[in-house]
């Protein structure tokens, strides 16, 4: 089957200072460097390594070249990635040597493009695809919408928590992939508990203390982390999704889907970075 994950692409800029600059200053940087971003290219990549046939719907600038040819090269398809004359989303990202950071993020093409593209890639779907979304683009309602009135199944990492767009999706969702902080967000704007939520399946993941899947009417899987040296959780989150979507879209059980998720995302913040850090099937199964 196909995973269509409608999401954010971005151009990171990372610059190394000595201090973050103070209002009105200017600070030499002491290194940059560029790569890919966004939680909706993060998970793309994720899946894609995982083994899963991957249709990535966004958009980007004029000056998108090198992130579509990065999502191509980790075998994510990209011919419904709109090419706008804007600029690609971005971050300014400034990184002290305390590790503080301090971000300017740039939506761009991400939070400009307009729904028609993505109503026409997912007429290509079938029954039994998969929807995915994130929360840093516009539109996530229309399309779990769309895509749940084709037959799709819609899951949603509700990240960066907002509670109106995550309101407005609920409804249509079929898999909802929480942190432990947007839970607790999300369970205190709608005054339930976890196992309430109304959501047919909730995964929550809850960092170097694992992860937990709540599915109506079952007792809960708990999978724990594996014991590993973290050297940068960024992206963590966004690893776990994309593998234990791309393992449900092979066919996995929720348990096995769950296990390949966490040994994905400890592969991963064993590495620096967020989209290169994301490890092959390959590797995650020599893991397991
Ligand atoms: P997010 O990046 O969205 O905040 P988490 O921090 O909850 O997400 O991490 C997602 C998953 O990544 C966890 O459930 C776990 O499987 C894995 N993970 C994160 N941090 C570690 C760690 N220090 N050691 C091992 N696994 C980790």
């Amino acid at each position: 089957m196909a995973i269509y994950n409608f999401g954010s692409i971005n151009i990171d800029h990372v610059y190394r200072v000595a201090h973050l600059p103070a209002p009105g200053e200017t600070v030499h940087t002491l290194g940059y460097q560029t790569g890919l971003g966004g939680k909706g290219a993060n998970q793309s990549i994720a899946a894609a390594l995982a083994g899963a046939r991957v249709v990535h719907i966004g958009a980007v600038g004029a000056d998108g070249t090198p992130a579509l040819d990065r999502l191509s090269a980790a075998g994510v398809e990209t011919s419904a990635i709109l090419r706008m004359d804007n600029a690609t989303g971005h971050a300014i990202v400034m990184v002290d040597q305390a590790a503080e950071n301090a971000i300017a993020l740039h939506g761009g093409a991400n939070a400009e493009q307009g729904f028609a593209h993505i109503e026409a890639a997912l007429e290509d779907s079938v029954i039994g695809d998969t929807l995915m979304m994130q929360n840093e683009t516009l539109h996530q309602a229309d399309a779990a919408r769309v895509a749940s009135g084709l037959g799709l199944e819609v899951v949603y990492s509700a990240a960066p928590f907002d509670i109106d767009a995550v309101r407005a999706v609920l409804p249509y969702v079929t898999l909802l992939i929480l942190n432990e902080g947007e839970a607790a967000q999300l369970c205190s704007a709608l005054g339930v508990e976890i196992p309430d939520l109304p959501v047919d399946t909730v995964v929550v993941t809850r960092g170097a203390k694992g992860a937990e899947c709540w599915q109506t009417g079952e007792a809960p899987l708990l999978v724990p982390a594996h014991a590993v040296v973290a050297v940068d959780t960024t992206g963590a989150g966004d690893c776990f999704a994309g593998s234990l979507v791309a393992a449900l879209d092979r066919g996995d059980d929720l348990a096995g889907a769950m296990r390949y998720a966490s040994a994905a995302a400890a592969l991963q913040v064993m590495r620096p970075g967020a989209a290169d850090a994301m490890p092959t099937r390959v590797e995650v199964e020599s893991l397991l």
